[in-house]
């Protein structure tokens, strides 16, 4: 497996790719890697003849007052992890490497798509996330690019920016990877504490409890559901940050839930912010992304 920190050897190395017709998976993430991010690097694998996983901590998707200094880095194990997943190149470039001149040219979300969930409370996110994605859609040229469903409104914007700007590229999302007792499987989870460990798993007891009351108990009333969530939450001791139920293309917030929704929720517990969702459909229970 090959290090790769300088975008002009990366292209040459896609060059070489390219000349012998190699079909290029790509995995983007910000590294601290964990299962979740291997089980993308595993599918690139089994389905492309070369995978490229990137780590960079872009600082274009955080807000001033976030975790851009603190984020977890840690190049070596992450390294270790991709060359045991069978990944063929570790794409780690500097914050200089990518944006040399500083910030200048960015690309925006459909506005439609940012109007909630993470796109309202974390504003700017989403454009430094397809700033960096579409810069290393440029770099690395894939064939087929992974993400999680973890962030699932970070996989809609992104669709709609391949589909806007004709980015010659398939989208593959891939199901979230939980923990055993549930919790979704972040890099920020090592923010806490071992107290907080315990109460962060109100994030998909809320989610499920919501799943239950729509499939077996029929309801279709939004507010009662996110009522319901909110206890399940406020009584682990989390703050809530939002609690969403939308439609899964387009995001437009529902009232009534007459077909599958997604459930989006965000909590602060202590200062770790963490997010989580699940897809619902009201006669088949949670499906996932890949079922959509
Ligand atoms: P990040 O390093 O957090 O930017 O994540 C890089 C990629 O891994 C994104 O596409 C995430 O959605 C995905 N990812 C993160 N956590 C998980 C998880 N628990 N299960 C599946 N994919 C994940």
């Amino acid at each position: 497996m090959q290090i790769i920190r300088k975008k002009s050897e990366m292209k040459d190395l896609r060059g070489i790719w390219a000349r012998e017709g190699r079909v290029v998976g790509f995995v983007p993430t910000m590294g601290a890697l964990h299962k979740g991010h291997i089980t993308l690097v595993e599918r690139s694998v089994a389905e492309c003849d070369r995978t490229v996983v990137s780590i960079f901590v872009n600082p274009l998707q955080f807000g001033p007052k976030e975790d851009f200094g603190k984020y977890p880095r840690r190049e070596k194990a992450d390294c270790e992890m991709c060359e045991k997943a069978g990944a063929d190149v570790v794409f780690i470039p500097t914050v200089e490497e990518m944006y040399p001149r500083g910030s200048g040219t960015v690309v925006e979300p459909h506005p439609a798509l940012v109007s909630g969930m993470c796109g309202a409370k974390r504003p700017g996110h989403f454009r430094g996330v397809l700033t960096v994605v579409a810069k290393l859609f440029n770099i690395v040229q894939p064939n087929v690019a992974y993400f999680g469903q973890k962030d699932y409104q970070q996989c809609c914007v992104i669709e709609q920016m391949v589909l806007d700007l004709d980015f010659p590229v398939k989208l593959v999302f891939v199901p979230t990877v939980r923990e055993p007792d549930g919790l979704a499987m972040s890099s920020r989870n090592e923010y806490l504490s071992k107290e907080e460990r315990k109460k962060s798993v109100c994030l998909y007891k809320a989610l499920k409890e919501a799943e239950r009351m729509i499939v077996n108990e029929k309801e279709k009333e939004v507010s009662k559901i996110v009522e319901r969530m909110k206890e399940i939450v406020q009584e682990a001791g989390g703050r809530i940050d939002y609690i969403e139920i939308v439609e899964p293309k387009s995001l437009r917030k529902v009232e009534s839930i007459e077909e599958s929704v997604v459930i989006g929720i965000a909590v602060f517990i202590g200062s770790t912010r963490l997010i989580d969702n699940i897809i619902v459909c009201p006669n088949r229970g949670e499906i996932f992304c890949d079922a959509l």
